[in-house]
């Protein structure tokens, strides 16, 4: 019989199991507990349990573990980075951050991506699953774990596309946010989409709380579509009206993340055409200078990061430019897999070659 994933289910669904199992309802919230505030990792450590209610767990369900491939600490600030492996085998990233204000933890929610941008070593290799709920928990818990934290907010930032895994992330939200859980408010939590426009409307109806962040990286449709495919799908226009539809419903600002590329998105008239574009709308504008990866030849020049927030600014538009932390650890997002990937693959070759 295959297990359930405990980590994944609600506090209502483990009390139709606990019905199911002959238990009373309050059980239910025990082993919740258990699971998403103490974090403990076997059904044994559960001692306010009977011995054969422990049992009859363990034979039903599952706590699956992310055991850590590779940790990279920053020699230069507190930034940590995690390739975590799945239990399946696959490898996800995770980045642990120090703030003002704490520790953020920025996670993964996809294996891969579809979403094709030209700029980003996520989906060069294509999508290979969505991440369960668990496995989007797991990342903090293991992380906690690791680094003896606590964890006070989150961005969902990392490898994959959040908004094409709508359903596992918001059944994460309500299961990190639940009183009874791991309780973090969600105004603690950041999703970033590259612009699914009909998932961005969906959760302004939910009134979660999350701030939302768009990866917007160019105002004009032509070169947003050259970069970002999805804009082919959703222009430029439908997206900005989708995030005021977000700031109606929610009154949280949005935050556009811009990456700075040079001869790309990044003269004058980029500038003019954003701020108008922007014009009468909540939201702020977040320049990051573009992260180099291998199989492209994108990059950012200092100075025309500086120059644009400044030509931004100038025309009435709230710009800041993102710390760069972890700079010395920070192969661009997605890197880490890939490598691991192709390490796996050359080991996996030699292997059945020295095979006699
Ligand atoms: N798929 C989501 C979230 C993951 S990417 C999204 O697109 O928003 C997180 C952020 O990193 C996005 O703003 C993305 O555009 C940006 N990003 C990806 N590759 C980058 C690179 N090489 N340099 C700078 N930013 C990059």
């Amino acid at each position: 019989m295959e297990q359930t994933d405990i980590l994944s289910l609600s506090l209502a669904e483990l009390e139709s199991c606990m019905k199911e199992m002959g238990q009373p309802k309050f059980r239910a919230k025990q082993i919740f507990s258990w699971l998403h505030q103490k974090q403990v990792t076997s059904f044994a450590e559960m001692t306010s349990l009977s011995l054969q209610l422990r049992e009859k767990l363990q034979e039903k369900f599952c706590i699956n573990r992310l055991n850590i491939a590779r940790r990279l600490a920053s020699s230069i600030d507190d930034t940590v980075k995690y390739l975590y492996e799945l239990p399946d085998g696959n490898f996800v990233e995770t980045v642990l951050m120090e703030y003002h204000h704490g520790k953020s933890l920025c996670i993964s929610t996809q294996v891969g991506c579809r979403m094709g941008c030209q700029f980003c070593a996520s989906t060069i290799a294509g999508f290979v699953r969505n991440l369960t709920p668990a496995e989007m928990l797991l990342q903090i818990y293991e992380t906690q774990r690791d680094a003896g934290c606590r964890i006070d907010s989150l961005v969902l930032m990392g490898i994959g596309e959040p908004m094409d895994n709508f359903e596992n992330v918001v059944t994460f939200f309500r299961l990190l946010s639940h009183p009874d859980g791991f309780g973090m408010s969600l105004r603690h939590v950041t999703v970033s989409t590259c612009g699914l426009v009909p998932r961005i409307r969906e959760l302004a109806d939910l009134h979660l709380g999350v701030t939302l962040s768009v990866s917007l990286h160019s105002p004009e449709n032509r070169r947003r579509s050259e970069i970002m495919p999805v804009n082919r799908k959703y222009p430029v226009e439908e997206l900005l009206e989708a995030c005021r539809y977000y700031f109606s419903e929610t009154g949280r600002r949005v935050t556009m993340e811009y990456a700075v590329i040079e001869g790309v998105n990044c003269t004058r008239q980029d500038a003019k055409a954003l701020a108008d574009r922007l014009a009468g709308m909540q939201c702020h504008v977040n320049l990051i200078p573009v992260n180099p990866i291998a199989e492209r030849s994108f990059r950012t020049l200092r100075r025309s990061v500086e120059r644009f927030q400044q030509e931004l600014e100038s025309l009435g538009v709230h710009a800041t430019i993102r710390r760069t932390l972890g700079s010395d650890i920070q192969a661009a997002c997605g890197q880490l897999r890939r490598d691991a990937g192709k390490s796996l693959e050359n080991a996996q070759e030699n292997e059945s070659r020295n095979k006699p």
